[in-house]
């Protein structure tokens, strides 16, 4: 049997009020979201209150208001290492100034989402369902955002989504049977708000499937308050993609807002962007998938980091992707096991990728792996298929 290593953050704690500690703060104002949102660190001096800054990180905080704002609750802030300048936490928040430079290959809109627009605000790449773009704000800034050309507000490009058009194209498109809400972030939506839009996508007949994509119950634990749980859960089905990267994210108060949502019936996955310095090894990977397993959460997809603009200092070869997941299948439940994709730069969808586990394939056979590299034999079918109908072929005659 293997002996698995433990990775540091494999349990459940609590960051606590951390660099907030002195300050007077009263319980109810920590508990309260709007008080986070109010405190975000989403400036050089307030981040100087609290880290000492590498000059890489200090020229990124200045130089990087025309592109991505900065911006960090203090609940995900308290989950900063400040004695470790490549903390996991810091290296997706904190801006350094790589991201000014951008290597050849990158783009500003790397997904090609604007080009498939056919109403402002609503992505429609593939044919049954779209992605509705409710807002550009977050809760907390992620330096790799794939959509930070217009998330923020800090960059040349506006987000414009016209609500009553991209309405009106859902009632019309009688394909679409799916909606997934993103942005930015639409649990920064009042509930009353959401509510509305929600409510009138539900009214669609032919709309099956209602998602939402959010980091909140991360960044922002606090929102996921009694409230907002009843009023989703008036609306199944729908379900809640969550994002998360590193096993110290999920801290005992994030694991209680999963819970609510999962105790209100929504179903929960988890999408991941593989980050140099963040996640790209075995061990924090199968720490995150374990952990989010234990709070009712399916780890889903894991990107490859998309060809942002500026990214490059935190993108990994894909060879560690797959390295990942050859790292997890067969070692762990299969329940843990996220799909490994490449969102096709320009625009062409989600790719799938995996590690090859088909040795050699032809008309008799197929010769496989396992993941402990032993190879086995699978015999194709040798006779023809019997149709039951066919009283010939019931006889054992050939036709
Ligand atoms: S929460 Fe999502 S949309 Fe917002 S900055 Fe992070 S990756 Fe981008």
């Amino acid at each position: 049997m293997e002996n698995t290593p433990k990775h540091p953050d494999s349990k459940f704690t609590s960051p606590g009020r951390g660099f907030w500690q002195k300050d007077n703060i009263k319980q109810n104002d920590w508990d309260n979201f709007r008080w986070q949102l109010k405190n975000r660190v989403n400036s050089l001096n307030e981040l100087e209150k609290h880290l000492s800054l590498s000059m890489d990180e200090r020229s990124g905080v200045l130089l990087s208001g025309d592109k991505l704002a900065m911006s960090i609750t203090p609940q995900f802030f308290n989950l900063i290492d400040k004695n470790n300048p490549d903390c996991p936490i810091r290296r997706q928040v904190i801006p350094t100034i790589h991201e000014k430079s951008s290597d050849p290959d990158e783009m500003s809109d790397p997904c090609g989402e604007d080009s498939h627009m056919p109403v402002p605000g609503l992505v429609h790449r593939y044919p049954d369902r779209v992605l509705f773009l409710l807002t550009d704000r977050c809760a907390s800034y992620c330096r790799y955002c794939t959509r930070s050309r217009v998330v923020s507000g800090a960059g040349e490009a506006h987000l414009q989504t016209d609500f009553e058009q991209a309405f009106q194209y859902l009632e019309n498109n009688k394909n679409i049977r799916d909606v997934l809400f993103s942005g930015g972030d639409p649990l920064l939506y009042a509930d009353s708000k959401l509510e509305k839009i929600i409510s009138r996508i539900r009214a669609i007949d032919h709309i099956e499937f209602i998602r939402i994509g959010t980091r909140i119950p991360i960044f922002l634990p606090q929102r996921i308050t009694p409230q907002l749980c009843d009023m989703l859960k008036k609306y199944h089905p729908l379900w809640i993609s969550v994002h998360t990267n590193h096993p110290k994210e999920l801290t005992t108060e994030v694991k209680s807002a999963l819970e609510r949502l999962a105790d209100s019936g929504i179903p929960l996955g988890n999408q991941s962007v593989l980050l140099k310095g963040v996640n790209d090894d075995v061990l924090t990977m199968r720490t995150l998938v374990h952990k989010l397993l234990q709070c009712r959460v399916r780890p889903y997809y894991l990107y490859q980091c998309d060809l942002i603009e500026g990214s490059s200092h935190l993108r990994t070869p894909a060879a560690k992707g797959i390295e990942i997941i050859e790292g997890l299948r067969g070692h762990t439940s299969g329940y843990a096991i996220p799909q490994l994709v490449i969102d096709a730069p320009g625009g062409g969808g989600k790719v799938p990728i995996n590690p090859e586990y088909v040795l050699e394939k032809n008309s008799k056979q197929l010769v496989i792996r396992n993941y402990e590299g032993k190879s086995f034999v699978y015999p194709e079918p040798t006779k023809a298929v019997i149709n039951p109908l066919d009283p010939a072929a019931l006889m054992g005659k050939e036709n």
